[in-house]
């Protein structure tokens, strides 16, 4: 299965910034020390004609040369440098080659991404490029007309930006399942949304999300599934507010999985949040992810033989 990162590009922090970066490369090194089946590759930067798909231009020239305003980038959460701009572009451009690619042998994944709070011309929550949207807007351009897409965002925050820009798009579906009460605190309809409450556990999580894959089902039929697979909605989390366990990360990791797999419908996933209180229970919510994943990805090779 291919796995694509940006983690040699790492964004200057401040000391004691509460954005745990060190969580990509913390990642990549897992992988390829314990999951040799995933071949990890480096995304190209995605263009300003790709970004321009969902992006007002001097959005996208604002955060290229740094001349963006101080208000975005406190919403975004991080200081501007060109290590910001080129990493922001490259983690689209993960997205966008696991699409790529999911389209061509039925799974693949980005190591980081998940950018769903950015807005066409502002970034928020630690976003700045949308990079699911992109990818979907790209896929529907190259790949084939009026291909339809589902983005299934289990992040534990709800996918704003991305429900804000398809709004009026019937032909890509965003089902977002999220913390009621938790960031953003003013919600965008998106076409299926989940609100749960503080402290929701596995058996009342899994079961919604149950209900809303069944509507998903009743109400869209995928070409391409783009899954936001956020670590944050487990309860070691510092701001999921929610209290799944491993075994309730990977049961839902492997309902959307199956889901897909089920319809013969490609899947490309990408990280999303992930804040524990310890780092590397972030970083482990996401190797078991792979590992789901990659009982697919041999799913689909035999499928393909
Ligand atoms: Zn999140």
């Amino acid at each position: 299965m291919q796995a694509y990162y940006a983690t040699q590009f790492v964004l200057p922090l401040p000391p004691g910034h509460r954005f745990p970066m060190g969580k990509y490369r913390l990642l990549r090194d897992r992988l390829s020390a314990e999951l040799p089946e995933i071949h990890l590759a480096q995304a190209e930067p995605a263009s300003d004609g790709q970004l321009a798909l969902v992006h007002a231009p001097h959005y996208i020239q604002a955060i290229s040369d740094g001349s963006v305003d101080a208000r975005i980038l406190r919403e975004i959460g991080f200081p501007w440098s060109e290590a910001m701009a080129e990493r922001a572009r490259r983690s689209v451009g993960a997205t966008i080659a696991a699409c790529r690619t999911a389209l061509r042998e039925g799974i693949a994944a980005n190591i980081a991404g998940g950018t769903h709070h950015a807005y066409p011309d502002r970034g928020g929550g630690f976003c700045v490029f949308n990079d699911a949207a992109v990818a979907a807007r790209l896929m529907q351009a190259e790949a084939r007309r009026g291909m339809k897409v589902a983005i299934v965002d289990l992040d534990v925050h709800q996918g704003n930006g991305t429900a804000h820009i398809f709004r009026h798009d019937p032909s890509v579906f965003t089902l977002s399942m999220h913390g009621q009460k938790n960031f953003p605190f003013r919600k965008e309809p998106g076409d299926l949304d989940v609100d749960l409450p503080d402290g929701t556990g596995d058996e009342a999580y899994l079961h919604a999300l149950d209900v809303a894959l069944d509507e998903l089902a009743h109400r869209f039929d995928p070409d391409l599934v783009i899954y936001l697979a956020g670590a944050d909605p487990h309860e070691g989390d510092r701001l999921g507010r929610l209290k799944l366990t491993w075994d309730g990360l990977e049961a839902r990791d492997r309902r959307v999985f199956d889901w897909a797999w089920q319809r013969g419908v490609p899947l490309a996933f990408a990280m999303a949040g992930g804040y524990g209180h310890r780092i590397e229970d972030t970083v482990q919510a996401q190797v078991n992810t792979f590992s789901a994943a990659l009982a697919y990805a041999r799913r689909w090779h035999n499928r393909a033989r």
